[in-house]
């Protein structure tokens, strides 16, 4: 799937999950990828999405096989906080060690996504702001989408772009700086220059008009959005021996029929077929 997407113009591919340093042979299939080369001739963007928790000892052999980059969830930057969310005791200290075992290895930017809810975990904006400059990773707030199991999402839920820009100045003052279009994350520095925040606004400054992504699920089906409300199934195809021809034709007859943009919080929203830990980001 990943060769035939190269060749259609892909220029980046992330691993998520579930949690993809749980797979057997992630090691094997990142060095596999990596041999992969682009329309053009170029390597591949290759960056993976992690809890982290096994970053420690899997971040150099990562590395060593050609991935470049690593995202790591955390919803909190509390000790005590991060081990009430995830249910491991000492488990910030894991994936803490496991960050600077990445940026030793140069997996480099490291960026670290935090979806924050209201009366969850929007106290700690400033701590992760703090902690974007002590460990010179770039923050990125999410806010929260409908994609979750227990359907407890409503807009009141969202801690929103505005007020997380309001109330990380009280800590330090935010200034935006350029963005590519394609790039889901509005970018900031602080005042002084040090420490990256992004903010990713889907729900309060939607930017579907510029999505340039395309999702493949673990059981080989294609989304085409993360609120698609069916999948495309390539893998079926494939088990039945379809030519690149026809997975060409297939995935370009998908893409031209995208959807034009998530309707959330309108009348008439239907929820994702799949929920986000289906997907995987
Ligand atoms: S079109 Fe769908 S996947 Fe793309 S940005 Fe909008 S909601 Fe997200």
């Amino acid at each position: 799937m990943a060769r035939i997407f190269a060749s259609l113009g892909i220029k980046k591919i992330r691993l998520t999950g579930g949690e993809p340093l749980l797979r057997h042979g992630v090691l094997d299939f990142v060095r596999e990828l990596s041999k992969l080369r682009s329309e053009d001739g170029e390597e591949l963007d290759l960056a993976m999405t992690t809890n982290g928790h096994l970053l420690t000892e899997m971040a150099q052999p990562l590395k060593d096989v050609g991935l470049d980059r690593i995202t790591v969830s955390m919803d909190a930057v509390d000790p005590d906080r991060f081990a009430r969310i995830t249910r491991v005791p000492n488990g910030y200290d894991h994936v803490l060690a496991g960050i600077r075992a990445s940026r030793h290895a140069g997996l480099w930017p490291i960026k670290v996504n935090c979806v924050l809810m209201r009366g969850f975990n929007e106290d700690q904006i400033i701590p992760f702001g703090m902690f974007a400059r002590e460990e010179g990773v770039i923050v990125r707030f999410i806010e929260f989408m409908p994609l979750e199991e227990g359907r407890t999402w409503s807009p009141a839920t969202v801690v929103a772009l505005d007020e997380i820009v309001q109330r990380m100045a009280e800590y330090r003052p935010l200034v935006e700086i350029p963005h590519a279009r394609s790039e889901t994350a509005r970018r900031y520095h602080f005042d002084d220059g040090v420490g990256e925040i992004g903010i990713i606004a889907p729900v309060s400054h939607p930017f579907c008009g510029h999505c340039s992504r395309i999702r493949i699920t673990s059981d080989g089906k294609i989304r085409t959005c993360l609120f698609s409300v069916w999948d495309h199934d390539l893998h079926e195809r494939m088990g039945r021996g379809a030519s690149d021809e026809e997975l060409v034709a297939f995935i370009r007859g998908v893409v031209e029929r995208k959807e034009e943009r998530h309707h959330i919080g309108e009348p008439d929203f239907v929820p994702a077929s799949r929920t986000m830990v289906h997907i995987g980001g």
